[in-house]
Formats: C-alpha cells, sequence, structure tokens
C-alpha cells in the first residue's frame, strides 16, 4: 500500500494537478499514513512467532511539537456529565509511533539470531531493550502518567510494558539456548531465569495497575481495543507466579478488565478460557476473588452462549508463544 501511494505521488507531480499548498497538505497525510501503517504492522507482528520486521518509512517522520500542539477535549464515552479533558492528539500518535519504532529494534535484533547467541548478539539486544525501558522518559509531559489517566494514555503505558514482557521472555529463552521458543506462561529456565522472570511479573503488576486506576477514574468500559493484548499477556505471565499478595492483585483487576472485554470484543471469552485451561493444566491455584468469572465463563461456555467463534482472535493475541499451543 506504502509502495502504491508513492506511486500515485510522483504521479501528481508529473500531471501537475494541484497547486503547491495543497501537495503539502496531501504530504503532510502521506508522512502520517505511512507511518500509522508501520507502527500498526509492527505491533501486530511482534505477536508472531517470527515477526517479518518492517523496515522504517521512506517519507519523514511527522514532527512532534507539544507547545505548539494544538488542545483538543476529550470526554469519556458514553458522556459521563460534562467531564472534559484536553488532550494532544499529536502527542500521543508521537508517542505511538517512538514505541513502535523502539519495539520493532528490538524484535529486528531477535528476529536475526539462532537458538545460539553470541555475546555481542546479547548486547545488542539488551541495549535496544534499555532504549525500550527509558521510552517513557522521552515522553512530553502530556503522555506521562498522572494521577487522572486518559485510558488512551494508559493504554500507552499498557503497551510499554506488554512489549517489555515480550523483550524479558524473548531474553530469557535466548539466555537458555531456547530462542525460537519463547515461552510466556513458563519463563524459559536459564541462569537469567530469575531476573527476567521478576521483569516480566513486575510489568505484568504494572499492567494490571493501570487497569485498576481505569476502572476506578473512568469506569471499566473505558478501554481501547488494543488494551487485550497487554492483558492477555499480563495474565499469562502472572500465572507463573500467583503467590504474592502484589500479584494476585493485579491477576485479579486482569481478570475483571478481561470480564469486561468480553462484553465488546469476542476473543476476550477465548481467552478467559484459555487462562483457566491453562492453570488447570500447570495445577496452578486460582485466586478465590476469580472463581465466579471463570464459574459464570463456563456456564456461558456449557450453554453454548460462548461459541468457537469467541476464539476468533485468540491466535494473534498468543501466536508467539509456545507454551500456549494447545
Ligand atoms: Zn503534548
Amino acid at each position: 500500500m506504502a509502495k502504491d501511494l508513492g506511486k500515485w505521488r510522483r504521479r501528481l507531480d508529473r500531471e501537475r494537478t494541484f497547486p503547491p499548498e495543497t501537495l503539502a497538505k496531501i504530504d503532510q497525510s502521506l508522512d502520517r499514513l505511512s507511518w500509522a501503517i508501520y507502527a500498526l504492522n509492527s505491533f501486530t507482528l511482534l505477536s508472531f512467532p517470527k515477526a517479518q520486521v518492517l523496515s522504517r518509512p521512506d517519507r519523514p517522520k511527522p514532527a512532534q511539537n507539544h507547545d505548539a500542539t494544538l488542545q483538543s477535549d476529550w470526554m469519556p464515552y458514553p458522556k459521563h456529565g460534562n467531564i472534559r479533558m484536553s488532550f494532544h492528539a499529536e502527542c500521543h500518535f508521537g508517542a505511538f509511533l517512538s514505541l513502535a519504532e523502539s519495539a520493532c529494534q528490538g524484535e529486528a535484533v531477535f528476529s536475526e539470531q539462532g537458538d545460539s547467541w553470541s555475546a555481542g548478539s546479547m548486547t545488542r539486544f539488551l541495549h535496544r531493550y534499555i532504549e525500550l525501558q527509558q521510552w517513557p522518559e522521552r515522553l512530553p509531559d502530556c503522555m506521562k502518567l498522572s494521577t487522572i489517566t486518559l485510558p488512551h494514555i494508559a493504554a500507552l503505558h499498557a503497551m510499554h510494558q506488554w512489549v517489555i514482557i515480550v523483550m524479558s521472555k524473548q531474553a530469557a529463552a535466548a539466555s537458555a539456548g531456547q530462542a525460537r521458543r519463547p515461552e510466556i506462561a513458563t519463563t524459559a529456565s536459564s541462569d537469567d531465569q530469575g531476573h527476567w522472570r521478576s521483569i516480566a511479573i513486575s510489568s505484568a503488576i504494572t499492567i494490571g495497575n493501570l487497569m485498576e486506576a481505569q476502572c476506578v477514574n473512568w469506569g471499566m468500559d473505558h478501554f481501547p481495543v488494543i488494551i487485550l493484548q497487554p492483558v492477555t499477556l499480563a495474565l499469562f505471565t502472572l500465572l507463573e507466579d500467583l503467590g504474592p499478595s502484589e500479584n494476585r492483585s493485579a491477576f485479579i483487576s486482569l481478570c475483571i478488565t478481561l470480564r469486561a472485554a468480553t462484553r465488546r470484543f469476542r476473543a476476550a471469552h477465548g481467552v478467559l478460557g484459555r487462562v483457566h485451561s491453562t492453570a488447570k493444566q500447570n495445577r496452578v491455584t486460582l485466586p478465590q476473588e476469580t472463581e465466579r468469572l471463570f464459574h459464570i465463563r463456563n456456564i456461558e461456555a456449557q450453554s453454548e452462549v460462548v461459541s468457537e467463534t469467541d476464539d476468533i482472535g485468540i491466535d494473534y493475541l498468543l501466536e508467539k508463544w509456545v507454551d500456549l499451543e494447545f
């Protein structure tokens, strides 16, 4: 699509159909479109077992200027009274792009390696990991977490934690000589296992906390669909250690979010079922507080309210992880 748009743009130059000011606006739109496609594809491919790493668009990256950005209003949907929050859409787009770039660069290093990593490969991967970790520090103030973070900003930070989980599990698998088979519910065994496992669990807890804060501030239904990926990965990550109370509370918050998501996204039904069956398979005792959530889901499944179509989208969410292949 990006190539077709490039051809179309060159044709406009040849045909001289539009005045320069119109062409400038077209160029601006094409820049945004090219980078939006790149970012969306990067996040989509990150879920696949062997990601096809995309090259950066040829077009200039849309410039970001927090100080010059026009403020727009954001209101919860459906409306709650007269709540209006100021919002920088341009800064949000820029933050989304920079996260995608960072994720894509880490995935590029991971994808070029086989099972055995040299010390140099691991150093390059860790360099990318540190850059990703520092992503929030490079954000303008309007995109940082606050006491009342807007849902779409919380979603960005949840995605950031999701990419950290992905890279932690990849690093654990690489140091165990199993880079081609990363696992999510059971971190690959290696000397570094404890280190990477605690990073992944800490990120999963952060995602749980973000969802809990979102629920308190905006209600259960105010989250964009993109949140489903971080919530799903965080749940499976926490299954590895539900002992500490902090882990259990995050798990409960995430289950409640997922349960709310079943009202909007069919795949959430299937994810809830997979969490339950993975817990059973790995002999994990789930927190008592979640029993009812899974119980209701099972009743729905038995009464065929939940059907095979509820698994639609799960492959996309879980395809990368070898231990979640059933
Ligand atoms: Zn801003």
